[in-house]
Formats: C-alpha cells, sequence, structure tokens
C-alpha cells in the first residue's frame, strides 16, 4: 500500500496547486464573460474553489501530512489557453469551453483520489473528496447548459431576445 500512499500524496499535491491557480484564474474568466449569468456562474464557482482549497488541505490533515503543492504543469496549460481566449476577445462560447476543460481535468484527478483514499482506509478523506468531486460536475452540467444558451443568444445576433440591432 505504500506505493499507492505515494502516489496518492503526489496527486494530492498537484490537485492542491491546481486550485490555487483556479483562485487566481476565475475571477479574471467572470470579468471577461459577456453573459451574466455565465459571470455569475464563474463568480459562484470562485466560492467554490476556495473551499476546494480548504478541503484538500483537510485531507493532508487525515494522512498526517503538511498540504504542499506541487506544480501543476497541465492546469498552468489550461489556464494559459484561457487567458489567450480572453485577450483575444474569444467571446462566452470560447471562455465555456475553456472552463469545461478544467472541469473536466479536475473530475479526472478528484475520481482518482476518492478511489484511492478509500483503497486506503481513509474514509472521511473519501467522503471530502466526493464532495468537491460533485461540485465540479455539477459545474461542469450548468457549463454545459449555458454553453446551448449562451451560445444560441450570441448567435441569434439578440434579435430573438428582443433587443435591437445596432
Ligand atoms: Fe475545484
Ligand atoms: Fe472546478
Amino acid at each position: 500500500m505504500n506505493k499507492l500512499r505515494e502516489t496518492f500524496l503526489e496527486e494530492l499535491q498537484d490537485v492542491y496547486d491546481a486550485e490555487q491557480q483556479l483562485v487566481k484564474a476565475l475571477p479574471k474568466m467572470a470579468k471577461a464573460a459577456e453573459n451574466d449569468e455565465l459571470r455569475e456562474g464563474f463568480e459562484e464557482h470562485l466560492q467554490q474553489t476556495e473551499e476546494h482549497v480548504s478541503r484538500l488541505e483537510q485531507v493532508f490533515e487525515q494522512f498526517g501530512e503538511k498540504a504542499k503543492a506541487k506544480k501543476c504543469k497541465a492546469m498552468q496549460g489550461l489556464v494559459k489557453e484561457g487567458e489567450e481566449l480572453i485577450s483575444d476577445e474569444a467571446g462566452d462560447a470560447a471562455l465555456i469551453c475553456a472552463a469545461q476543460k478544467v472541469e473536466h481535468y479536475e473530475i479526472a484527478s478528484y475520481g482518482s483520489l476518492k478511489s484511492w483514499a478509500s483503497l486506503l482506509g481513509e474514509e472521511e478523506a473519501a467522503e471530502l473528496l466526493g464532495q468537491t468531486l460533485d461540485e465540479e460536475k455539477e459545474t461542469d452540467e450548468k457549463l454545459t447548459q449555458m454553453a446551448e444558451s449562451v451560445v444560441n443568444v450570441e448567435d441569434s445576433g439578440g434579435e430573438e431576445q428582443g433587443r435591437k440591432a445596432a
């Protein structure tokens, strides 16, 4: 079981860094969003993300380890792509896509971490990780719904929504 514990802790350090990167990135995403619902969604997920960071600290504690971050290169890449979309003014549809890539990455990490915590007999940690996993999945689903509505509003030129053409 030592190898699995080692693997678990490595992944925990990775996602701990990833979440901290997101705490910095989400306000930029919110600011760039044109659609109100999307902006509020990013703001809400920022609050959840801060909670994810503190849950991870609790998990470290349950494993008797000090919370430590290991640079998550994958999240750096995803965040960088998001920043490029913002500076290119790529629009809400592109922001939603970037955000979903982030959620899918997190879902993969938390899914494994939750399973491993159970295998290692750390049920409380598994439950905490499961709570975050569920929130990431919910966020992903909300983004899917917005991908349909927000994109339609943009592409319809706003006329169906009662907006006047410029
Ligand atoms: Fe998260
Ligand atoms: Fe997330």
